[in-house]
């Protein structure tokens, strides 16, 4: 167990049960935006009591507190991020691997009574190594 996780877990109120120190070492070494069913399978070998319930229980939790980020794909497919730095997205339309790319300078539009309190910006296309592979 790593006690760095579980000190960051109990700074923010949350009892760090092995499970979720499990989930959460996981997501901040896997920057990879994985789903419940990958994390299902990466973690459950070596914690046979891990049920999807609470994987994606405890991800809320930590969504909830801000620790971690989470978005929807075009196929309705939750991912979790553990990168929690502002950044965009690029997906690869061939590998559907999710990439971290720097952020783009935006200037937020200015909406006359709306709050603006965040934004995300995702990218379609081809990766550079499935580019790469074509040539
Ligand atoms: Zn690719
Ligand atoms: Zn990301």
């Amino acid at each position: 167990m790593n006690t760095n996780s579980a000190e960051i877990l109990r700074e923010k109120g949350i009892s760090p049960s092995v499970q979720r120190v499990a989930i959460y070492d996981y997501l901040m070494t896997h920057f990879t935006h994985p789903t419940v069913d990958e994390i299902f399978k990466d973690l459950s070998p070596s914690i046979p009591t891990l049920s999807k319930t609470t994987i994606y229980n405890t991800l809320t939790l930590f969504l909830e507190h801000g620790l971690i980020d989470s978005f929807t794909t075009d196929d309705n497919t939750a991912h979790y991020d553990g990168n929690v730095q502002s950044h965009a997205h690029f997906q690869c339309s061939q590998c559907g691997e999710i990439y971290d790319i720097p952020m783009p300078k935006t200037e937020a539009p200015q909406l006359e009574g709306f709050e603006i309190n965040g934004m995300k910006v995702f990218y379609y296309g081809i990766c550079e190594k499935c580019r790469k592979k074509e040539i």
